[in-house]
């Protein structure tokens, strides 16, 4: 029989209370708030119609108006109070993370810290949006690119990263000199209102520099989505989210010439050569495949063994499978919690069908006995197939590991290219030849090629994101600062003629 965990409904409120979000804001609403631990009705938010939305994102423009003129280091200054506040409330916001998301303990402090990562890095870069002086032909002339503030910045989030998306880029947006209107998944709405809360508390510290409406939270499904994506005063939507959600974001934005940053699905390999550092690629490779219960978007969803270790390490991972902890993620010790909710759970199954259709010998994968009907826990599955069937080129929200053998590097790395999305990739290896190749253009076409490391896990200052179906954005570190502004070229004549472009006669 199945167990009843400890109920979460009282802790998830008393850490909203302690947030400073408002417990008439709980109930009452359409939208219901599920802990995927439990199974439990958290509580139920009322959502945005499609006129308050707008309204709201009118609001945010004419925050955009006012927060363009503060000097991006007092700018700064905000980020900078807003990451003191998450690291006073890293603890609870992390707890609220792992009841809403079931993230556990140790990867809800993870994201939090993230936040408060993005947060300093943004205060340093409030200081440093420069841009080029350039070379003119033309004498007694100077030439230069400047970075201007954007507008209302449109973020839509995923539920495995219910906080850190909104903070690498709202933190960016900021001190760029933009708002931010955030439409969360719906799917964990109470972290997004504790977020906001958090925010306000900063802006209460900063003073009235900070104008109301500089961050909006937009509660609702995919229709709310839909108006932020659509709204004219929007000019950049960064949107993170499955692949099927990108591809109706991308072309609405295309329509208006709007930028899209669009952060979608991946289908992460990893190859293990002849040479690999065998004890460290079985940690490498168990976490990132079973880590968040398969639900990143950097989840290592495929295998790729040279046969010369293909027994003795497959063999390992063998072993380690059953014996990884499945559980509440609220307690010590549980690597892996539950899945999202029964849809994911289905869908799991649904690929292990289809991978044992195609020969694949599955081992794992049956639900876990540990919580009363309406939680999903899932033992990971790892599954030995002999080649890359149709179901292994399809990212499935779970932790499944296919498994392949392979006997040439270079065919190791065109097996691995060759599905539609351009996420996330590792090599184990010790041999630099086959390292350097891997992360060279004839190597891995993903946005993240890595050595000795698995695909999961990225710090703020390397730039994140994928190429090809992943849609090719990049957010956080790096020069991606740039998405969130806009540049100009500035031509001054300081002399006393003006030369023309070259050859041109125009006397008047
Ligand atoms: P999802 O696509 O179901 O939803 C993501 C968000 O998009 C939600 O807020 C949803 O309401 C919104 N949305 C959906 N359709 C929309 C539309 N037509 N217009 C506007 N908004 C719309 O994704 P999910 O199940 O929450 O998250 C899992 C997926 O996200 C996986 O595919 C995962 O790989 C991906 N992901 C990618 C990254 C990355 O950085 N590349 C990070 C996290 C998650």
């Amino acid at each position: 029989m199945p167990q009843t965990l400890p109920s979460a409904i009282a802790d998830a409120r008393a850490i909203l209370g302690r947030l400073g979000v408002d417990p008439a804001a709980l109930d009452g609403g359409t939208l219901t708030a599920r802990s995927p631990v439990t199974g439990e009705i958290l509580a139920s938010l009322r959502e945005h119609t499609a006129d308050e939305a707008k309204a709201a994102i009118d609001a945010a423009h004419e925050a955009f108006l006012a927060w363009r003129k503060v000097p991006a280091p007092r700018r700064g200054e905000l980020v900078r109070l807003l990451g003191e506040e998450l690291r006073a409330a890293k603890a609870d916001l992390a707890a609220l993370v792992t009841i809403e998301a079931g993230k556990v303990t140790s990867e809800g402090l993870g994201e939090v810290q993230e936040m408060i990562d993005i947060c300093d890095y943004a205060v340093g870069l409030s200081r440093q949006l420069f841009g080029l002086t350039l070379a003119t032909e033309r004498p007694s002339h100077r030439m230069m690119e400047t970075w201007h503030p954007l507008g209302v910045v449109g973020v839509i989030s995923a539920f495995n990263f219910p906080v850190a998306v909104w903070s690498w880029n709202a933190a960016l947006a900021f001190v760029c000199g933009d708002s931010v209107v955030w439409k969360p998944s719906e799917k964990t709405p109470l972290v997004a209102l504790a977020t906001q809360a958090l925010f306000e508390r900063a802006c209460a510290k900063f003073g009235p520099d900070a104008p109301a409406a500089l961050s909006v939270l937009l509660i609702g499904g995919r229709e709310v989505g839909e108006t932020l994506v659509d709204h004219p005063k929007v000019p950049l939507v960064s949107a993170t989210g499955s692949t099927a959600m990108g591809r109706q974001v991308g072309p609405k934005l295309a329509a208006r010439f709007a930028r899209a940053l669009l952060e979608l699905g991946g289908n992460n390999a990893a190859i293990v050569a002849p040479s690999a550092d065998l004890d460290l690629t079985l940690r490498g490779v168990a976490f990132a495949a079973m880590g968040t219960a398969g639900q990143r978007c950097t989840t290592l969803r495929r295998l790729f063994v040279h046969d010369s270790v293909y027994d003795a390490f497959v063999g390992r991972l063998k072993a380690a499978y059953p014996s990884v902890p499945v559980g509440d993620p609220r307690t010590a010790g549980v690597l892996v919690g539950p899945l999202i909710d029964k849809p994911a759970y289905q869908a799991m199954q649904r690929a292990l069908d289809a991978a044992r259709a195609a020969g694949g010998k599955v081992i794992g994968g049956e639900r876990a006995d540990v919580a009363g009907h309406d939680a999903f826990y899932v033992a990971p599955a790892l599954v030995e197939i002999d080649h890359q069937a149709e179901i292994v080129k399809h990212e499935t929200f779970a932790p499944i590991l296919y498994v392949m053998r392979y006997a040439e590097l270079s065919e190791a790395i065109a097996l691995q290219n060759d599905v539609a999305q351009g996420l996330s990739s590792s090599i184990f290896t010790l041999n630099v030849r086959e390292a350097e190749l891997f992360v060279s253009g004839e190597g891995s076409d993903c946005g993240i090629a890595n050595v000795n490391i698995g695909p999961s896990g990225a710090e703020i200052g390397g730039a994140f994101g994928g190429e090809k179906e992943t849609g090719g954005g990049r957010e956080a570190g790096s020069d991606s600062w740039k998405a969130y502004m806009r540049r100009a070229t500035n031509t001054v004549n300081y002399g006393t003629t003006l030369p023309l472009a070259q050859g041109v006669v125009f006397d008047v």
